[in-house]
């Protein structure tokens, strides 16, 4: 297919370059110079990357990034023809998210939210789970896309119903991994060494495919950024905006809110989420570390 393929972070880039190993015609676009995909064409602006493609295929950062990109100066809507499909991959509002399908639904073309678990490590390895929010038939015609990109697709309801889920299944990662680290920092201030945990929860029913992932970084000290504690602080303000708007209670939420919220007034941004156990070990006068470190 013809795609365009908007925002060559993290996710985006490995995603592209999944599309061009594929074999598809792909045109990138990237906000600041020096990103590339080996293969793709690349365009100066997001309205000459979408001009005569299928699909327009976003992934930046939040809400104002996809309407920036969609609406903004030289954006793809000067580019969109009856019959085009653009799908956003971000992590983004949910009810904003309705307001950009309605505006491109005025041009004639299709809106699909499909944003991606899996991290890094899945957008590099084209194992990346899309949960997507719009027509059967739409997302039945991107298929040969998503398959060069991830291992599965939920279509999880109409348009922005993919957003939501991602809300949920954040909110349960961010809680998770809090756990995790909240265990680790006890433990570790008792004088269980971690090496020794490992096994344990690995053969208990507390493994989780979020420990599996994270324990392997945190026990080496790893906190460079497979998912930047910017882009969950983002997503945990729009879990909690959700929630307020439906009259949605999360007080687990709220407290490990607060958590990010120390986290980004210390300067850790740019790290991994992974790196809130720092927090945790600085208040507990402990440091966690595995062999491997
Ligand atoms: P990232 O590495 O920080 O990349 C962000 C991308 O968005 C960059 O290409 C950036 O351009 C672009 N961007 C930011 N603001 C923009 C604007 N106003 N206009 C145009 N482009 C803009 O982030 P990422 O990890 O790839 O994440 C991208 C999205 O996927 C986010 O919504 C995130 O929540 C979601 N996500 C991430 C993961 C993960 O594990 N990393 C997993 C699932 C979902 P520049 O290069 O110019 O800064």
């Amino acid at each position: 297919m013809r795609a365009a393929f908007l925002g060559l972070g993290i996710m985006g880039r490995p995603m592209a370059a999944s599309l061009v190993k594929a074999g598809h015609e792909v045109t990138v676009w990237n906000r600041s110079a020096g990103k590339e995909v080996p293969g793709a064409r690349a365009a100066a602006t997001p309205r000459e990357a979408a001009e005569g493609v299928e699909v327009v295929w976003i992934c930046v950062s939040d809400t104002a990034a996809v309407e920036q990109v969609l609406f903004g100066e030289n954006g793809v809507e000067g580019a969109l023809k009856p019959g085009m499909i653009v799908v956003d991959s971000s992590t983004i509002s949910p009810l904003e998210t309705r307001e950009f399908a309605r505006r491109v639904g005025e041009r004639g073309a299709e809106y699909v939210d499909a944003p991606v678990t899996g991290s890094k490590a899945g957008a590099e390895t084209g194992q990346l789970i899309f949960m997507a929010g719009g027509s059967e038939e739409t997302i039945e015609k991107l298929k040969p896309l998503w398959t060069a990109m991830g291992k599965s697709l939920f279509r999880m309801g109409d348009v922005s119903m993919g957003q939501a889920s991602k809300l949920g299944m954040n909110l349960m990662i961010a809680l998770t991994y809090e756990g995790f680290a909240e265990g680790l920092a006890l433990t570790g201030k008792l004088g269980v060494k971690p090496d020794a945990l490992m096994p344990l929860i690995q053969a208990s029913m507390v493994r989780s495919g979020v420990i599996d992932y994270k324990a392997p970084f945190v026990l080496r000290r790893d906190f460079s950024p497979n998912f930047p504690l910017r882009l969950m602080h983002k997503d945990i303000q729009l879990m909690l905006d959700a929630a307020r708007e439906q009259r949605v209670k999360l007080p687990g939420l709220e407290t490990v809110a607060e958590i990010y919220d120390i986290a980004a007034e210390e300067g850790h941004d740019d790290l991994d989420y992974a790196a809130t156990l720092t927090l945790l070990e600085k208040w507990a006068g402990v440091e966690v570390k595995g062999t491997a470190a």
